[in-house]
């Protein structure tokens, strides 16, 4: 795992979106890892050990 990875480059995490009145959706700096239980989690949390890259951002 590398030491510069933080959760939004992980393939667990599932990151949240808030809706506009426009009906477009803004990505948030929060979301939730569903491994090996789901929990919130920030976009900057640093990557823990379960870390796998998200295939989109290799
Ligand atoms: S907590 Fe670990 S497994 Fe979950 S999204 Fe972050 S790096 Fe991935």
């Amino acid at each position: 795992m590398p030491h510069h990875s933080t959760c939004l480059d992980c393939k667990y995490f599932l990151r949240h979106y808030t809706k506009r009145e426009n009906g477009s959706f803004v990505p948030t700096a929060h979301g939730h890892c569903y491994r090996p239980r789901i929990k919130l989690r920030q976009i900057e949390s640093p990557a823990c050990d379960k870390f796998l890259p998200r295939p989109d951002r290799t």
